[in-house]
């Protein structure tokens, strides 16, 4: 009897999970449901290239519909309210229950905001392509705004959090003000853009000299770094930091960190700090019928050092899931998650990047740095138009 696969997210594990499992099953052994709350696929590493305006919405959101086109896989565009992992029930928005015999959950991250006064109110996040496109309009809007008030504050751009998400996003906002400045008749150099990072450094991950590397790219283009200062309060505009200073911006884009989605934490699934504990074969560790995939996942390496929260990591695990899958529900043996780490790279804008390449952490800076971000776009897009078209002929 055909067996239900129901996946929960289209990101790049969910996604990665259901386009593999079907390689493995056809239609007849097993039914396989994709649910999703937008009917795209979001290449959300290309987020901070949408949220200045550098490439256009199309370029990073795959329709879903045509990813999953000839009904091998069913696809529902619902938000999952909540699901029980005992009951074996997924409860969508506008009522529906779906039940399952292996569940896949691969519901990503939310934005963390560690319980800051005024924060989550008062600032934008950067997690999907609606976030990215909300925040060019205002940008766009406030600089328009500037031209005619001079308030500075609509000059003003704050990005807090100095990870990889805020730095990258630094770095296509000041390739972009020059031109946004220009077409509304404004000195681009009255534009503040601020970064302001809790820790001592940007990037932490990198190593120092690519570090410095990066804070300078990022200077000559008009970026200004607060380090070593967190943000403690926000009212309104006025963003206060710990040391008592306060900065009035009318832009504040929150990219400070990001948490486990509450539904996993809910769901009866065995958590640790909000995501879903997983064995080696990504099950969970409370329940075998369960994969989790991704963000919504604490997978530990065998050094026990937990794998971080990459889009690398959660389309591997989407593919290892996608075999499990098939292993499971005809009683094979299942296979360990291996990944290969093939390093960290940093865009700081159009033409500038810096990197750590493969096992060896290898450093790139500068041009083959860039071209190594675009040439992982490219593998990554071509492999699911790959596992698309596998899946079609089936
Ligand atoms: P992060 O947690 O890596 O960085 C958040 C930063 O915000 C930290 O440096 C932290 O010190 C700072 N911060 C926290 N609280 C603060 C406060 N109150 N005031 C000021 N600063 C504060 O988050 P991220 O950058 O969104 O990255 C999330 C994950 O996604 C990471 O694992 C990262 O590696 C991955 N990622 C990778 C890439 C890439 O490979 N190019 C790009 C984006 C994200």
């Amino acid at each position: 009897m055909s067996k239900q696969i129901v996946i929960l997210g289209a990101g790049y594990g969910g996604l990665l999970s259901a386009l593999t499992v079907r390689k493995y099953l056809n239609k007849s052994e097993a039914q396989v449901t994709v649910v999703n709350q937008h009917p795209t696929h979001q290449i959300i590493t290309e987020l901070h290239r949408l949220a200045a305006g550098n490439v256009s919405e199309k370029a990073i959101t795959i329709p879903l519909e045509k990813l999953f086109k000839g009904k091998e896989i069913d696809l529902k565009i619902a938000r999952v309210d909540s699901f029980s992992v005992d009951n074996k029930e997924v409860k969508l928005s506008g009522g529906s229950t779906l039940t399952y015999d292996a569940l896949v959950v691969g519901l990503g991250s939310t934005t963390s905001y560690f319980g800051i006064p005024g924060l989550k109110e008062n600032s934008f996040p950067l997690k999907s392509a609606d976030d990215a496109v909300k925040i060019y309009q205002h940008i766009e809007n406030r600089i328009r705004e500037y031209a005619k008030t001079k308030n500075e504050a609509d000059a003003t751009i704050l990005i807090g959090g100095g990870g990889l998400t805020g730095v990258e996003l630094a770095g296509e906002i000041a390739d972009m003000v020059p031109k946004l400045a220009k077409t509304y008749g404004v000195d681009h150099k009255e534009v503040k853009l601020l970064l302001v990072e809790a820790g001592p450094k940007i990037l932490p991950v990198l190593p120092d000299h690519l570090i410095e590397r990066a804070t300078a790219s990022l200077e000559a283009r008009g970026v200004k770094f607060l380090t070593g200062v967190p943000v403690t309060n926000v009212e309104g505009n006025v963003i206060g930091l710990k040391d008592g200073r306060q900065i009035v911006a009318n832009t504040f884009v929150w990219t400070g960190g990001v948490q486990g989605n509450p539904l996993v934490g809910e769901s009866g699934l065995e958590v640790n700090r909000g995501r879903a504990t997983v064995n080696e074969f990504l099950q969970s560790t409370s329940h075998k019928d369960v994969f989790v995939a991704g963000d919504s996942a604490v997978a530990f390496s065998p050094g026990g050092r937990p794998y971080p929260p990459t889009a690398q990591i959660a389309w591997q695990m989407g593919e290892l899931i996608g075999y499990n899958l098939y292993a499971y529900l005809t009683n094979k043996s299942l296979e360990k998650f291996a990944p290969v780490n093939s390093g960290t790279i940093a865009s700081l804008g159009r033409k500038d990047a810096v990197a750590v390449i493969g096992a060896n952490s290898t450093p790139l800076k500068g041009l083959p740095a860039s071209l190594m971000k675009e040439a992982s776009n490219i593998r990554y897009l071509s492999h699911i138009k790959g596992l698309f078209s596998l899946v079609y002929k089936l």
